[in-house]
C-alpha cells in the first residue's frame, strides 16, 4: 500500500474537496488557499514528478488546467492566475505526486517568486541549448 497522500486522495481514503475529474486527472481545493479558488490538478496514476509523466497524463493535465482556470476566472474574477508546478525537492516540491497549482492572483497578494536572472552571453545560451537539443534527438 502506497503511503502517498495524493494517491490516497485519488482513492478516496483521505477526504478532499473535489472540483473536477476525468480519466487521468483529479482536481481538488488546495487546503492552504493562498487566494480563494486555489485548486490543485493532480494525475490519478502515481507519477512523482514531470520527469515520470506519461504524454497522455500531460495532455490531460493541460486540458483540465485550461478548463478549470476558465471556471476559476468566472467564479472568483481574479486579476490574474499563476500556474505553479515544482519537480524535486530543490525546486520546492513538497508532495511527490505530480500536481499543478492553479492560483488566482490579485495585485499585492503577498505571493512572491524570487527570480535571480543571470543574463549570460548569447554563446552560453547556444551552448546550453545544444546540450538540450542533443538529448531531444
Ligand atoms: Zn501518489
Amino acid at each position: 500500500m502506497s503511503d502517498c497522500v495524493f494517491c490516497k486522495i485519488v482513492a478516496g481514503q483521505i477526504p478532499s474537496t473535489r472540483v473536477y475529474e476525468d480519466e487521468h486527472t483529479l482536481a481538488f481545493m488546495d487546503l492552504g488557499q493562498v487566494n480563494p479558488g486555489h485548486v490543485l490538478v493532480a494525475v490519478k496514476k502515481h507519477a512523482a514528478s514531470l520527469f515520470e509523466l506519461e504524454v497522455a497524463q500531460a495532455e490531460a493535465i493541460a486540458r483540465a488546467s485550461v478548463k478549470i482556470s476558465q471556471a476559476i476566472k468566472k467564479a472568483f474574477e481574479p486579476e490574474g492566475l499563476s500556474v505553479y508546478q515544482a519537480n524535486g525537492k530543490a525546486a520546492g516540491q513538497t508532495v511527490f505526486h505530480y500536481h499543478v497549482h492553479l492560483l488566482p492572483r490579485h495585485a499585492a497578494d503577498g505571493m512572491e517568486l524570487v527570480w535571480p536572472v543571470k543574463n549570460p552571453p548569447r554563446e552560453k545560451l547556444e551552448s546550453h541549448a545544444e546540450k538540450i537539443r542533443r538529448q531531444l534527438a
